[in-house]
């Protein structure tokens, strides 16, 4: 078991690739606190993965809001009693292009992917310093490494997290924390599932391997940056995505 008895925060684990790293996680021995906005459906998957014998619990948040953060944190430690592992998975689309992009969407994703990776990390981070150990894991995606067409807002935020990623790595890694980013390419989730085959088609075109990704493949991606075997990587972002990017 690469994590034994370690405690792991993932959020946006309510679904797609948080819920798989949660399973993940679970079935690598950690303690897994689920955190998502949306509490039915956590609430549903976290009893599916403890059905299936894995230590988890769900915790409502919203990653944008401080305060929300704060309470979570709190409530984790509380019934974990220490951060090992946090998982910045939560992220939210608001596509548009730049003549057309609204304020209000803009700001919205940079609410939750930018502002809320950054609350989230300021929270835990005291918990980590406290046991000098710690290892924190932020998504980024090929979109903010190489842009997208409609995605001014969300590139943008997927580019922060890289930069905030090097910044953490060096002000933290002196205290025992290594601070890494993982960057998927086009993951075969129930919203690329539910394209045209025409451009699912024309999406793996532009893969070397000539597929789509699997869920899994994040989720191990996170689990070896999360895991003991990633002790000597620092700053990094890791490019989970067939290629696309080299
Ligand atoms: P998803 O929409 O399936 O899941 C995201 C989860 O985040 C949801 O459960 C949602 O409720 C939660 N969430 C949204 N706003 C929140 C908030 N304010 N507070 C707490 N939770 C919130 O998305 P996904 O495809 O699983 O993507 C996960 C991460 O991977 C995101 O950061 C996304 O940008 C990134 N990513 C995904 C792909 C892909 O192909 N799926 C590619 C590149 C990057």
């Amino acid at each position: 078991m690469r994590l034994k008895d370690k405690v792991a925060i993932i959020t946006g684990a309510a679904n797609g690739l948080g819920f798989e790293a949660s399973r993940i996680f679970a079935q690598e021995g950690a303690k897994v606190a689920m955190v998502d906005y949306d509490a039915k459906t956590g609430e549903e998957r976290a009893a599916q993965l403890k059905e299936e014998g894995g230590d988890v619990a769900f915790f409502q948040v919203n990653v944008a809001d401080r305060d929300s953060v704060d309470a979570m944190v709190e409530e984790v430690v509380k019934h974990y009693s220490k951060i090992d592992i946090l998982i910045n998975n939560a992220g939210i689309t608001r596509d548009g292009m730049l003549t057309k992009l609204s304020v209000e969407n803009f700001q919205a994703v940079i609410n939750v992917n930018l502002t809320g990776v950054f609350h989230c990390t300021q929270a835990v981070v005291p918990h980590m310093i406290a046991q000098g150990k710690g290892k924190i894991i932020s998504t980024s995606s090929v979109s903010g490494v190489y842009g997208n067409v409609g995605q001014t807002n969300y590139a943008a935020t997927k580019a922060g997290v890289v930069g905030m990623t090097k910044t953490w790595a060096k002000e933290l890694g002196r205290k025992g924390i290594n601070v890494n980013a993982v960057a998927p390419g086009f993951i075969e989730t129930d919203m690329v599932k539910a394209m045209p085959d025409k451009i699912i088609d024309q999406m793996k075109s532009t893969i070397p391997l000539q597929r789509l990704g699997q869920p899994s493949d994040i989720g191990y991606a996170y689990l070896y940056l999360a895991s003991d075997e990633s002790n000597y990587i620092n700053g990094t972002t890791l490019h989970v995505d067939g290629g696309i990017m080299m």
